[in-house]
């Protein structure tokens, strides 16, 4: 914790004051362009690796860089991730999603390695929003990277059951909205954009 208390006094009298003038205009202002959807992993920094700002980015990190898909019975549950992708599209109008998993990813390893998770009941539960993305990954070539092929295909799923909550399929159909698809490579910092559609990637920058 003294770690954490050092950081916030760094924060406060080393950054903070060059930004000052932004922090007074966000203090009134919320108009983020992109929800940007990661896993909870503390190696992957959405604010680091797209180098965004303060206010910019409307940031939603589960493990395993999950969305369930929209369940109308699911009312009484509470379901964070839920509400925070209706707020971000129907509130504060993003034009961009990003979906984000990442090389190594743990909640990936576990499924790609069939690892008992008898004692991590709510992880068990959780992981099978990626029933589909293991589904994909099965058709994966032998010899391939087991984990980076479920990572890529879970990116996929993920953005798929992204579109069946009605605020994101309503301004998919007004093209007011684009989904996106990322892999972030811890070791290189490279990040590759998926095409949703053949599953193909591509370096997202030089
Ligand atoms: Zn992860």
């Amino acid at each position: 914790m003294q770690d954490l208390a050092e950081g916030v006094a760094h924060f406060q009298q080393g950054v903070f004051p060059a930004k000052a003038a932004r922090f007074r205009h966000l203090a009134t202002t919320h108009q983020p362009s992109t929800l940007f959807i990661s896993c909870s992993d503390a190696r992957v920094i959405p604010e680091l690796i797209t180098q965004s700002e303060p206010g910019e980015l409307f940031v939603i990190r589960t493990a395993g860089n999950l969305v369930p898909a929209h369940d109308p019975s699911a009312d009484a549950v509470a379901d964070g991730v839920t509400a925070s992708i209706e707020y971000a599209v129907a509130v504060l109008g993003v034009s961009d999603i990003v979906v984000c998993g990442h090389s190594a990813c743990g909640a990936m390893t576990a499924l790609a390695d069939d690892q008992d998770l008898a004692a991590l009941p709510a992880v068990a539960r959780w992981l099978r929003h990626a029933d589909v993305s293991r589904a994909r990954a099965a058709r994966a070539e032998p010899g391939e990277d087991k984990v980076g092929v479920l990572v890529r295909s879970n990116v996929i799923a993920q953005l798929a059951n992204l579109a069946t909550h009605p605020c994101v399929a309503r301004a998919l159909a007004a093209q007011t909205l684009t989904l996106r698809g990322w892999v972030y490579d811890i070791p290189t910092g490279a990040v590759d954009q998926l095409d949703p559609v053949t599953g193909s990637s591509a370096a997202l920058a030089a």
